[in-house]
């Protein structure tokens, strides 16, 4: 907000369910302070039997867009006016827009997570790239590393037919051939060390090493990763996993999650206005809150913990 609602401030928002936890109300209200535009940006609770009212209220309300989180990502879809083939390839939106009473569906995870990559020095076209997990995040990122020209997708998910219905979609969608592989091990098949050793980007986006299961990594043969190639992993809370940890200690440049998380956020609010989004405030915002939130999880456990061990005293 520049300086409090009036009368002509644009309104956005965020709607999933719940949305207590998102992080975006307050990036996206610091970033339109830092730019000086008289937007506010709100939390909706929306229950999943109110999707189809709630999105007819952007339109009755006049609403300049919103995001859209969990679990109404893919429920969205049918009631928009027009989609990007980000949206339309995924199958889900993260943002919608209201241009003068038609809506507009787009989908910025994928595009935000290159965007994170560009920043990193890496340029798609022609490269090979490894993805292990075949949910929803790696559907965005694999859609759009497709769409930006990479000349080898390979895929491995620890429920294997998942991962082929997302090869098979991808190639039927864009042309590009993507191989499935086996869910790894400590020590890799033959066709795991070969994807691992060559791919120039590899990218965990699996639910594996979050906040508070940061002991867990993927298991990988991680000897095999090397300097001139980017480990990334979707998961920004830790800001540095396991994953990352390892295969930076074998030599790759490590990439957290976090840069897609601020950049799918940049993009929307582009959308919403036009204006380039003031990146450094929205990075200095979710680092902020990732490490909030971490504090306040192991303080409410130190304390539930002091409870225990008075009772048992
Ligand atoms: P999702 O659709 O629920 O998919 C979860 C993925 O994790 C699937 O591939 C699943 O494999 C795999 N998985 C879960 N538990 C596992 C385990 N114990 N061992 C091996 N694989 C396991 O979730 P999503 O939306 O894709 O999110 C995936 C991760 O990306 C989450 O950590 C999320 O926080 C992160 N994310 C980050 C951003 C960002 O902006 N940085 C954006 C979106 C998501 P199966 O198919 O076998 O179940």
């Amino acid at each position: 907000m520049a300086s409090g609602i009036n009368g002509k401030t644009k309104i956005c928002g965020i709607m999933g369910c719940p949305v207590g936890h998102s992080f975006s109300p307050e990036m996206q209200n610091a970033a339109f302070s830092a730019a000086g535009l008289d937007y506010a940006y709100v939390p909706f609770q929306v229950e999943p039997g109110h999707v189809e009212a709630a999105v007819k209220a952007i339109k009755a309300l006049g609403l300049v867009g919103v995001n859209v989180t969990i679990p109404h990502k893919e429920a969205v879809l049918p009631l928009l006016d027009q989609l990007s083939d980000e949206a339309r390839l995924t199958g889900a939106v993260n943002t919608i827009v209201n241009h003068s009473g038609r809506l507009y569906g787009h989908n910025t995870d994928g595009k935000g997570f290159w965007r994170s990559l560009g920043e990193a020095g890496f340029v798609p076209a022609g490269k090979h790239v490894l993805i292990l997990g075949a949910g929803g995040a790696a559907r965005a990122v694999a859609v759009d590393a497709a769409l930006a020209g990479i000349k080898r997708l390979t895929l491995a998910n620890r429920t294997e037919k998942r991962a082929g219905e997302l090869a098979r979609f991808i190639t039927e969608k864009t042309g590009l051939p993507v191989e499935v592989i086996p869910w790894p091990d400590k020590e890799g098949s033959a066709l795991l060390r070969e994807a691992l050793s060559g791919a120039d980007l590899v990218v965990q986006a699996t639910r594996l090493g979050m906040y508070p299961n940061e002991s867990e990594a993927i298991p990988l043969p991680y000897d095999l990763f090397k300097p001139g190639q980017i480990a990334c992993d979707l998961v920004y809370n830790p800001l540095e996993t396991m994953f990352l940890r390892k295969a930076g200690q074998a030599g790759a440049a490590a990439v957290s999650g976090l840069g897609m998380l601020l950049h799918q956020g940049a993009l929307s609010f582009e959308l919403w206005t036009g204006v380039a989004a003031p990146l450094e405030v929205m990075r200095e915002i979710l680092i902020k809150n990732t490490e909030f939130r971490r504090q306040n999880i192991n303080n409410r456990r130190q304390n539930s913990g002091d409870r225990r061990q008075n009772i048992n005293s």
